[in-house]
């Protein structure tokens, strides 16, 4: 591990305006950070540790009926916040389903969103063909193990996926990250932070040089919502596929639909053409449901290991979606 200077910022203004200066990484829970330096995956010169600004640990109420979660807000606290456990089932349960107990006593929910691809190419200790790691070397994952890779948005360059749980249901919910530099916040919806691969994998999200993620902001609660994640054990493990599903119905008839899959895509990928598809659809039309779903999957791009993702995802997305009509309004 390289040498690296500490400091521990007092004040938000204080936080904020450390984040203009290059070679600065910020430490939060930590949970990530020391993984990607003790795998050499970043080298930082500076540390800031911004762990005990409790003024961005607070979920305070918006005037629009939604809430305003504190980046550093650890993810079990968010959980089990009687607010959005109720008014945000499909966020609740995302975030329970996310790591072990101990990891969620401490990473914050603004770092979960940060977090980056489980690629074992991409997370080696040796030196191996990665352009997400090394622009330019290659991509070992096309050639070798891709069992866990995107079957949507990949480019040739990069099919890595993210791996964050309660990324998905901020997606479906339409959450914004709140992005504060000196100037001022910028609103990103979630659905949009994280970029794909294109020509430049080595670049995972849109927050700017100057930036810092203080909030990530609810609109007006959605209990029919739900999340259902799929992998190989039940007690600590990345997702296959994963998916959330937010529901608006009028009677047994979706007014409207918002469905998410993890594991899928480098962010959370929505299925607007199903979304579309599924409005004025019975809640008990397994046929229709079926078909709407599909519609969304004639974009999906498989390779040899991962083309049982475009099966597991449909029955995840239905799963999903009979789940979020069957919670109480
Ligand atoms: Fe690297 Fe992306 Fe290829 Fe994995 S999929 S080896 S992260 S370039």
């Amino acid at each position: 591990m390289m040498p690296f200077r500490y400091a521990r910022a007092t004040s938000v203004p204080q936080a904020i305006a450390a984040a203009g200066e290059p070679e600065t990484a910020f430490l939060a829970g930590g949970s990530e950070l020391l993984n990607w330096m003790r795998l050499g995956i970043t080298a930082p010169a500076r540390i800031v540790d911004i762990s005990r600004l409790e003024e961005l640990a607070q979920i305070t109420p918006l005037s629009n009926g939604g809430l305003r979660i504190g980046a550093l807000c650890r993810l079990n606290d968010v959980a089990q916040d009687e607010r959005v456990a109720r008014g945000y089932p499909a966020l609740s349960i995302a975030i329970l389903k996310a790591a072990s107990p101990q990891i969620r006593n401490l990473a914050t929910l603004g770092g979960n969103l940060l977090q980056r691809t489980r690629c074992a190419y991409f997370r080696a200790e040796e030196e191996l063909p990665c352009n997400k790691r090394r622009p330019g070397s290659g991509c070992a994952a096309m050639e070798g193990h891709h069992e866990r890779h995107a079957i949507f948005g990949w480019s040739e360059r990069c099919i890595a996926t993210l791996p964050s749980d309660p990324a998905v249901a901020l997606a479906a919910l339409d959450a914004t990250v709140v992005a504060t530099r000196p100037q001022g916040e910028r609103r990103v919806p979630v659905r949009s932070f994280h970029t794909l691969p294109g020509t430049q994998p080595e670049v995972d999200h849109v927050l700017r040089l100057g930036e810092l993620i203080t909030a990530i902001e609810l609109g007006p609660p959605a209990p029919r919502s739900s999340y259902l994640k799929v992998r190989e054990r039940e007690s600590y493990e990345y997702a296959l596929v994963s998916a959330a599903v937010a529901l608006d119905l009028d009677g047994q008839r979706i007014r409207r639909a918002r469905i998410a899959l993890g594991s899928v895509a480098h962010r959370p990928w929505r299925l607007e053409a199903s979304e579309a598809a599924l409005v004025g659809v019975q809640i008990g039309d397994t046929p229709a449901i079926r078909k709407s779903i599909a519609a969304s999957f004639a974009d999906s791009r498989t390779l040899p290991g991962n083309a049982y993702k475009v099966p597991m995802a449909k029955n995840a997305a239905e799963r999903a979606l009979a789940m979020a009509a069957g919670a109480s309004a």
